[in-house]
């Protein structure tokens, strides 16, 4: 049984400034959450939404950046993943 490793996450505003993201909407930087996905690493556009619930696939930041960040954020944090569950019930969905 595999789960898909998908989970929504609040990008660091470093992040959203070194890419010069904002949301095509209504333009906000802040707290924006990108769908992060373990198993694809294309350079399909990623999706993408703001606080006011926005959504846009988002081409500064191909797929395979987020799914570096998390492999990057499971290294670092092994114990992270037995929590991811918990954390898509948090963040996931729609
Ligand atoms: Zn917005």
């Amino acid at each position: 049984m595999s789960t898909p490793a998908v989970l929504r996450w609040p990008l660091p505003d470093w992040v959203i400034a070194e890419a010069g993201i904002a949301c095509p909407a209504c333009g906000t930087r802040a707290r924006l959450i990108l769908a992060m996905d373990l198993d694809d690493r294309s350079d399909e556009p990623s999706y993408m939404a703001c606080p006011a619930g926005h959504q846009w696939a988002e081409k500064r930041l191909p797929r395979r950046v987020g799914a570096e960040l998390l492999a990057e954020v499971l290294d670092a944090e092994p114990g992270l993943l037995g929590s991811l569950d918990e954390l898509r019930r948090e963040y996931g969905g729609e």
